[in-house]
């Protein structure tokens, strides 16, 4: 059960709140957001809202077992602007976040963080912790990877969106990282959500790729009832009988999710294809269909990639992507905020033996 306040609701009247809810035998919770002041009913209690929504201070009083609330798109009288970095993601500027499956070395990162920032990037992914459907694949070199990333990050302004795995990760990741990716795969791991959720940092939450679009809002609703307004929603495709490509891209999620929630929606064009060849016009057709933003992976080069190789795409690939969505972000009434830097050099992606260095036009 969920009861939204009005504003400035007296302590009393606050108390007779909790106490309504505690003879419905609810466990009571406050929630503080950006959008209203809650007081939460956690069990299964009697959900009734009725005698709820006829006390003082109440604004409404809603079920929240079936569905999300706080997520929702009428919880909130505005869209969720999420800050990352110098921008925000769901305002008129699209994000676009960009970098490679896994940080593979030092130079690997600090080249493609250098070159997507020139680019166009307004975040740098890179994953440390590998979610593999192999045990014997590679695994992300974990701690060290983050130190890699995040000093990529800093030296170029990028901020750095990177995967969590496990509850007991999220303090010890928070100094290095400005913005949480919970995998496909940990989109109902549940404890994970709530310690992202009390972070405090942006959480990119993607969706199950088996999972429906009331399950991706509910599993959103567990970081937002941690007090953390700040979930971005990814798109990155779903499992159907196709096997072209590696994931169906679920487009119709973008206004379908932008129609039920306030919160941003991002579309992660690489693992919802799984193919280089349609990571662009996918990208196109994402921001066509409204997204706030694109998540894709990107390599220096990506026949040696350790993960995802088939799917990231070259620097110089990047580069068309962002110079594509440009016009089609503008017939949508979006912007593509970055100027990409003129003749910042082509990168050197063939030949190279693993620690020579990719260098920018040399
Ligand atoms: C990734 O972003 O590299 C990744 C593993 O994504 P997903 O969780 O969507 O499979
Ligand atoms: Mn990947």
């Amino acid at each position: 059960m969920i009861v939204k306040l009005n504003d400035h609701a007296s302590p009393a009247a606050q108390s007779a709140i909790l106490e309504a809810l505690a003879r419905q035998d609810y466990t009571t919770r406050r929630v503080s957001l950006p959008f209203g002041d809650f007081i939460v009913g956690l069990g299964d209690g009697a959900g009734d809202t009725t005698t709820l929504a006829a006390l003082e201070s109440v604004a409404w009083a809603r079920r929240g077992a079936e569905r999300a609330v706080l997520a929702a798109i009428d919880a909130s009288p505005t869209r969720t602007e999420v800050p990352l970095g110098r921008t925000s993601i769901g305002g008129t500027a699209l994000a676009v976040i960009a970098g490679p499956c896994s940080v593979e070395d030092r130079d690997q990162i600090r080249t493609c963080a250098r070159f997507v920032a020139a680019y166009g990037a307004t975040a740098l992914r890179g994953g440390a912790f590998k979610p593999r459907s192999s045990p014997y694949a590679f695994q992300g070199l974990g701690h060290e990877a983050l130190e890699m990333l995040a000093e990529a990050g800093k030296t170029t302004g990028l901020p750095v969106v990177t995967e969590v795995m496990e509850p007991g990760e999220v303090g010890p990741m928070a100094p290095l990282v400005d913005c949480f990716q919970i995998g496909a795969r940990s989109m109902q791991n549940f404890p994970l959500l709530r310690e992202v959720g009390r972070a405090g940092k942006p959480v990119l939450l993607k969706r199950g790729p088996s999972s429906t679009m009331k399950e991706f809002l509910l599993s959103a609703e567990y970081v937002l009832l941690e007090g953390n307004p700040n979930v971005i929603l990814c798109e990155r495709g779903i499992k159907t009988f196709e096997t072209a490509t590696r994931n169906t891209l679920d487009l119709n999620a973008v206004p379908v999710l932008k129609s039920q929630t306030h919160l941003p929606v991002v579309v992660d064009p690489s693992h919802g294809t799984g193919r280089r060849d349609a990571v662009i016009p996918m990208a196109r057709a994402a921001v066509a269909a409204g997204a706030d933003g694109l998540i894709v992976e990107v390599h220096p080069d990506p026949a040696r990639a350790l993960s995802d190789g088939d799917q990231s795409l070259t620097l110089a690939q990047f580069r068309t992507l962002v110079e594509e969505i440009r016009p089609v972000a503008e017939a949508v009434g979006r912007r593509v905020e970055a100027t990409p830097v003129p003749n910042f050099g082509e990168p050197r992606t063939s030949g190279r033996r693993r620690g020579t260095g990719w260098g920018a036009g040399d």
